[in-house]
């Protein structure tokens, strides 16, 4: 039976904590979404990669799970602080459609993403645009409680009201001080936060609802609190989202869950956050920001021959808590990586029974994770049938995973369990299958094959690649060299890189970053 002590690093108060869910079997989960005014970028998928194994690793650990993802269709401003252009509204204007277009294509486009990415889709899917008359209501207690005052432009937060605003993000607010107001726009504290962003007079916003503090629409804070406390409850076990919102979003949500219920609680017991993917400019570490529109969308980087898989395997191979660098040629690397993982799978299949084959197809199937009593149930049968060699590999996997979800570990092991002379095929076959279950990257449903992925740029067919390597097999048999070196050369300039091994000459698109 695998054991249920697992340690969470919890960034209130930052520091390891044994995860005790609030009820003993079950788990609610509730992750910050995306805006939909774009599309995702591969920094924000990251974020979602992060919370799938983390929902995985809790249904290895026999907790059924609810998860909550919210859908920003609310236009919140271009920048954090508070300024700048309504973000759904310049979309509309820049793609020439209306607000609600532009939310359904980009919510659409999002959770195809997630699909390829082999992400469970949560529980459930929040969209703000449904819940403004709640926000109104939770901001009416706000205002009951005397956490809000009015300002021209809209219904702010008081951040003073609250005790330790700001704990979550180790926030220094000590250098602000009342009475500079003039100095924080207005607001009491620099901290403080719209709660209800009124319309500007004369001006007919896109999207805007009445209430009581005039027609407008709500802060870009509101909706989580709001969402997460109707399907997740007052007090929930786990808040997620990327390292940027540590500071803000989720301080100002904490401020807004304790000025409601007029108590310290958090809300969710457990806040955990992935740091970034970034991209190595010249000048340094940037991150990928898609406001500037400097960013990568996972169907880029299909367009350049790389498979979702490869990218999800990318993430894995860090902890959610290390910021990851991208680069093309580390995708090669993982894609090779894949690759060999795959082939060594295939060949350990042909000679394993077919019921350890079926027993695994349904292990991985997903409808597992939609309740924690089968997936317990598989894990069961499948510890029960494993020798003691197997066990010890499940417990390690099980104790690296324990450990804050340390998935790079749990691919050295997989390595392990691939390579090991002592085991039979049917073993390999049924801790690959419970492996992946975590790990999510379909390793016994992946033909090797479908890994190479056409790049756009590719400027010569599947045919002629294989007209040519038989070309250059012939030339080789007949010793001409020079003329097979150049049918290499020929087929690289064309973006296809060939291996000989000793039976056949294998060909995969090469990775490329810019198009040719
Ligand atoms: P957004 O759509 O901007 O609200 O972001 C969606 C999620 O992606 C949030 O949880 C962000 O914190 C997260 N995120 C944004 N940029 C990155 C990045 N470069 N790396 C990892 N996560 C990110
Ligand atoms: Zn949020």
């Amino acid at each position: 039976m695998i054991s249920k002590t697992l340690h969470l690093f919890n960034s209130l108060g930052r520091e390891l904590r044994e995860f005790t869910p609030i009820d003993p079997d079950h788990v609610r989960v509730y992750s910050c979404g995306p805006t939909v005014y774009n599309y995702a970028h591969i920094g924000n998928l990251r974020a979602y990669v992060f919370v799938d194994v983390l929902r995985r690793t809790l249904a290895w650990k026999g907790y059924d799970v609810t998860h909550v993802i919210n859908i920003t269709d609310v236009g919140h401003l271009t920048s954090d602080a508070d300024e700048g252009d309504d973000k759904m509204e310049a979309a509309a204007t820049r793609d020439q459609k209306s607000v609600w277009d532009i939310a359904a294509h980009y919510t659409l486009a999002f959770k195809n993403d997630l699909q390829r990415l082999n992400i469970l889709p949560p529980s459930l899917w929040s969209k703000a645009t449904d819940h403004i008359q709640e926000m109104i209501a939770f901001a009416k207690v706000l205002e009951r409680n005397g956490t809000t005052y009015m300002l021209e432009d809209g219904l702010y937060f008081d951040s003073s009201k609250v005790p330790e605003y700001g704990r979550l993000g180790l926030l220094n607010i000590e250098g602000q001080e009342a009475g500079k107001r003039v100095a924080y726009g207005g607001k009491k504290n620099l901290s403080d936060f719209a709660v209800w962003r009124k319309s500007p007079t004369n001006v007919k916003r896109l999207m805007e609802w009445q209430s009581p503090w005039g027609t407008g629409a709500p802060g870009w804070h509101l909706e989580c609190s709001v969402m997460a406390a109707k399907y997740l409850g007052k007090t929930f076990d786990i808040h997620t989202g990327g390292i940027d919102h540590r500071s803000v979003h989720h301080c100002n949500e904490i401020a807004q869950n304790q000025g409601y219920s007029q108590c310290s609680h958090p809300g969710a017991n457990w806040w955990m956050h992935n740091e970034f993917l970034v991209l190595r400019a010249e000048s340094g570490d940037e991150k990928m920001s898609k406001s500037s529109g400097n960013f990568l969308t996972l169907q880029s980087l299909v367009d350049r021959g790389i498979h979702p898989l490869v990218y999800r395997l990318f993430l894995l191979g860090a902890s959610y808590r290390s910021s990851i660098e991208f680069s093309w040629e580390a995708l090669a690397g993982t894609r090779a990586h894949l690759r060999r993982m795959l082939l060594r799978i295939a060949r350990i299949k042909e000679n394993a029974d077919n019921e350890t084959l079926q027993l695994a197809k349904a292990v991985t199937h997903d409808a597992h994770f939609q309740s924690g009593g089968p997936f317990t149930f598989l894990i069961e049968r499948l510890m029960n049938e494993a020798t003691e060699e197997e066990r010890n590999y499940i417990l390690a996997v099980d104790q690296a995973l324990s450990n804050d979800l340390h998935t790079p570990e749990v691919l050295v092991i997989m390595g392990k369990i691939l390579d090991d002379p002592d085991l039979t095929p049917q073993a390999v076959i049924r801790l690959v299958a419970l492996v992946d279950l975590v790990l999510g990257t379909k390793l016994l449903d992946t033909d090797p094959d479908a890994l190479s992925v056409r790049p756009l740029s590719a400027s010569i067919s599947e045919e002629a690649i294989i007209q040519k390597i038989a070309e250059r097999t012939e030339a080789r048999a007949l010793r001409d060299f020079s003329r097979a070196d150049q049918i290499r050369g020929e087929l690289l300039a064309a973006g296809v890189e060939i291996k000989d091994t000793t039976e056949r000459t294998d060909w995969e698109w090469r990775v490329t970053p810019h198009e040719s």
